[in-house]
């Protein structure tokens, strides 16, 4: 009997780890692992923060070693586009026109960046931050010092304004919000976010969006809707990102906010799975679909979508997780927030040292340590327990958080 072939497309993070489960759970079949990048599969949080700022080599950002796709028998296809599949026939089109038949196919084709629809949106020297290569332009432009308006107070807008900041620039965060992330967040965090970048000097224009890019062939200026206008000799802007699904929309896969997949990660095409930013997967903790845009989900979803594709039982139920550094703050989020009635803090918000639960009928649905360690455990412990908690015990820093758990899980 023939081998069979898994193929993978999209070589990033999810891609990259669901091969690695394959071979490490003795699949011996064809790995194929296809991307449209130039680079091996690597991660991106350090493209705003360390790699950026020219503090870490681009070797640490990978996923892999360079030799380790070889030596676990992965053929790693870099610069290649999968254009189209065919579900009657089992392949996948190659751009180029190649065709690659598949026993099972996973996507991990992720996001692309939101593009700002304004007047002078197509002037020079406006960058999106997604890829290596998007960094290295932006390392460059960073090594010109100078003025940087940042078009959006979320992670990636902010995490850029900080490590430019920290680089000696100039930097104007706009965001048409009140508060960075205030819709997922709240105004308390918000406030604290906003207040850590004030106090490093950024200039903070909220509760105004873009209404115009204006320069002479490259940006020089930000008109907002407020009505000021901000100088500036390059842009970044980071309003969001959408999920890359038009390979399996146009092979008839259920579509909505990403790819439509069950508990297993299995699309409505049987035989077809997806894992990270571009699943819209079934939760079974929240019982309905969710997308998560983050690091720790195309790390976990990616091996697990390769255990279904061997056939072994998977339920992907993981509490959504991530996390942040900007400046000397560091911050990791568990839950899945989307209402809440009270935002409740414990340890020192002044200092930047708390963690911040979002409790919902009594119940803790969210969890923001920040420079508070080893907790996050816990915080995704007293989530799943989805008992009610005695809030003066939570907001105790001398009550264990751990107690809290056993308490609320008995
Ligand atoms: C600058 C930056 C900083 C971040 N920082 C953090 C952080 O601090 N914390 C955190 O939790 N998360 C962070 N994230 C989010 C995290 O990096 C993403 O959630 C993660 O990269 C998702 O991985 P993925 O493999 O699902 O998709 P992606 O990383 O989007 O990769 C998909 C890959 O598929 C390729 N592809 C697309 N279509 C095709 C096709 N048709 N054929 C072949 N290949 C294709 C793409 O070129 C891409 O390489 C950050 C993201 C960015 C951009």
């Amino acid at each position: 009997m023939s081998k069979q072939t898994f193929v993978i497309a999209g070589a990033s993070l999810a891609g990259a780890k669901a091969a690695q489960e394959l071979r490490e759970r003795g699949f011996d079949g064809r790995v194929v692992l296809i991307g449209t990048e130039p680079e091996r599969p690597y991660e991106r949080p350090p493209l705003t923060k360390d790699y950026l700022r020219g503090e870490s080599e681009r070797e640490k950002a990978y996923v892999h070693a360079a030799d380790y796709y070889e030596q676990h028998e992965i053929e790693l296809m870099t610069g290649t586009t999968v254009t189209a599949i065919d579900l009657d026939a089992s392949t996948v089109k190659l751009d180029g026109g190649r065709e690659l038949a598949y026993d099972r196919l996973v996507l991990t084709t992720g996001s692309e960046p939101r593009r700002i629809e304004v007047p002078g949106a197509e002037l020079d020297g406006i960058y999106y931050m997604r890829s290596l290569a998007d960094c290295d332009v932006l390392r460059r432009r960073l090594d010109d010092s100078g003025r940087v308006a940042v078009v959006g107070a979320g992670w990636i807008g902010s995490e850029f304004a900080a490590s430019a900041r920290q680089l000696g620039l100039d930097v104007t965060v706009i965001d048409p919000l009140a508060l960075p992330n205030e819709r997922i967040f709240g105004a308390e965090v918000g406030g604290f976010y906003r207040d850590v970048h004030v106090q490093h000097g950024v200039e903070m224009l909220l509760g105004q969006g873009v209404e115009a890019f204006e320069g002479d062939g490259a940006v020089g200026r930000v008109r907002t809707s407020g009505g000021k206008v901000v100088e500036c000799d390059f842009a970044v802007v980071g309003i969001g990102i959408t999920p890359r699904t038009g390979l399996a929309a146009d092979a008839g896969l259920a579509v909505d906010n990403g790819v439509v997949a069950n508990e297993r990660l299995e699309t409505s095409a049987p035989g077809i799975f997806a894992a990270g930013d571009l699943a819209s997967a079934w939760h079974p903790f929240y019982e309905h679909h969710i997308r998560v845009e983050h690091w720790a989900n195309a790390l976990n979803q990616g091996p697990a979508a390769a255990r279904a594709m061997l056939g072994e039982d998977v339920s992907f139920d993981r509490i959504p997780y991530f996390f942040s550094d900007q400046y000397d703050v560091g911050m990791e989020y568990s839950g899945y927030a989307t209402s809440w009635d009270e935002v409740v803090f414990r340890g020192d918000r002044g200092a930047g040292e708390f963690i911040a639960f979002w409790l919902s009928d009594g119940r803790v649905v969210g969890g923001m340590n920040v420079n508070v360690w080893d907790v996050n455990q816990h915080v995704q412990e007293l989530i799943r327990s989805r008992r009610q908690i005695d809030v003066a015990a939570l907001t105790d820093v001398d009550t264990p958080l751990d107690s809290l758990v056993t308490e609320s899980t008995a």
